[in-house]
């Protein structure tokens, strides 16, 4: 199986029934496959999925894999969420069936559209959102999603609607590849993360990596030139290598650079270009966001964009909801959302991005990392810390002595209090620290919570 014209009449099967999985068997019925969907979880679990597939040509499949299954097919694709490594997809691949993910299969379809390829630990929604924004300023007709918000075997529907594709890439979606060949192609960060899934930090490496191997003429790739590591992955990319920098001291250990864009006071320069831009939109405050915006430009930028559209893009990109969102300015107190902040470290970034007067709305269900850390960067900024959820007492504790804390069990106290506390000049920041399980359904409904109690005030 090479092409994806060859899919007619052959027997797919699409392991695992998630979003990215139902929509590449959309795919592959509409090319005339014949597809056998397979799912570890059972008919009930699967809910209207396993009906609607039933009520279309699609053998359904549930439970553990019978044996021989995988076997019988000419291709398998795999969600992103089934590890590559179980036992009866390694005795397929044995066998020499192709074992594609999601990705590869949508990319058979959409080899003729430029692809951009964002990975990384951590801003990869922010940074592949607002490349779509500054793609669309340019004037092209793109689509934005992968790992974010549409899966890309979406696109691959009507290929011919698309000058360009921007696409989150997890490492698990990486995983899955073997020709995609990205034109554009940034690795952020790498943080360690998913270590339960790879053995070590070098593999974790490798993965993301792999957003570099099919590149080819006139492609280019773009990592993070303060982090040795991800700059180190530079040397595997076979196109010319930009990075991007806080500091304009480029690490150690990676390959020439083509060009570098460098963070200056209100904004960056993409030295190669001698071009400067601002950055004064609210929803990319904070160093970790001057990050996401270089790289962003720097994709555009070698993608085609014109820098007056870079420049609008900046301007107008509205931002993504739960990530440092700012809710209302209320007689002089901005309120923040940063609900997707379920971890110390993205609270750390969040508390950077403020010069202080916060008062800060934390807890959840806990993670088990130490809070100090955030004591620490938020020494002279946190001013207030309001606690609810299980892991309030362990939070509460850290900030002894260091800030005034307000036990408040739950979000529409910590909203009524944070009320009566804050002063004209104040941020009031939901940056939680912890996962929000004990009291919402996921991190969104506790920021849309959040928006809700403080749009009421
Ligand atoms: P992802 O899709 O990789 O999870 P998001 O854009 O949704 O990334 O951002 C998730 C969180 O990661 C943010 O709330 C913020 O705390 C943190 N973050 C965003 N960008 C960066 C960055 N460039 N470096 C470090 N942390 C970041």
């Amino acid at each position: 199986m090479s092409s994806a014209s060859a899919l007619s009449g052959q027997k797919v099967l699409v392991f695992g029934l998630a979003k990215s999985g139902v929509a590449a068997i959309k795919l592959l019925l509409a090319n005339g496959a014949q597809v056998t969907a397979l799912d570890a979880r059972d008919e009930a679990s699967l809910g209207e999925v396993a009906r609607e597939l039933k009520a279309q040509d699609v053998k359904l499949v549930t439970g553990a894999t019978p044996p021989g299954l995988l076997e019988m097919q000419h291709l398998v694709v795999v969600s992103p969420g089934v590890p590559l490594d179980l036992p009866e997809l390694k005795a397929a691949a044995e066998t020499d069936i192709p074992i594609w993910g999601e990705i590869e299969l949508a990319w058979r379809f959409l080899s003729e559209v430029p692809l951009i390829g964002i990975t990384g630990t951590n801003g990869k929604s922010t940074t592949t959102a607002l490349t779509g924004e500054l793609f669309k300023r340019g004037g092209g007709r793109t689509f934005v999603g992968g790992n974010l918000g549409r899966p890309l075997a979406e696109a691959a529907l009507t290929p011919k609607d698309w000058d360009t594709l921007v696409v989150e890439l997890s490492s698990f979606q990486l995983e899955g590849v073997h020709q995609m060949r990205p034109k554009g192609a940034a690795i952020l960060n790498l943080t360690p993360d998913h270590i339960d899934r790879y053995a070590n930090h070098e593999a974790y490496g490798e993965a993301k990596a792999r957003i570099f191997a099919s590149q080819g003429p006139g492609g280019f790739a773009v990592v993070n030139a303060d982090d040795a590591h991800v700059l180190r992955l530079g040397l595997l990319a076979n196109v010319p290598v930009y990075g991007f920098s806080l500091t304009g001291q480029a690490a150690q250990g990676g390959p020439k650079l083509t060009g570098l864009a460098v963070a200056r006071p209100g904004g960056f320069r993409l030295d190669f270009l001698k071009e400067d831009y601002s950055l004064t939109n609210r929803a990319l405050r904070g160093g970790h966001n001057t990050q996401n915006a270089m790289a962003a430009a720097l994709l555009a930028r070698l993608g085609g964009v014109s820098r007056e559209a870079v420049q609008a893009g900046l301007d107008s990109y509205p931002g993504l909801p739960h990530r440092l969102e700012s809710v209302r300015v209320l007689e002089g107190v901005e309120w923040v959302n940063d609900s997707k902040a379920t971890n110390v470290d993205s609270v750390l970034v969040a508390l950077r991005a403020f010069p202080g007067n916060l008062l800060l709305i934390a807890g959840g269900k806990g993670k088990g990392a130490p809070y100090q850390p955030m004591v620490e960067e938020g020494r002279g900024k946190v001013k207030t810390v309001l606690t609810l959820g299980q892991d309030a007492e362990t939070i509460a504790a850290a900030y002894q002595g260091h800030a005034e804390v307000h036990p408040c069990g739950t979000l529409d106290v910590a909203v009524r209090r944070a009320r009566e506390l804050a002063k004209a000049g104040d941020t009031v920041l939901l940056s939680p620290a912890c996962a929000s399980y004990d009291q919402f359904k996921n991190f969104e409904d506790r920021g849309d919570t959040f928006k809700r109690l403080v749009q009421g005030l």
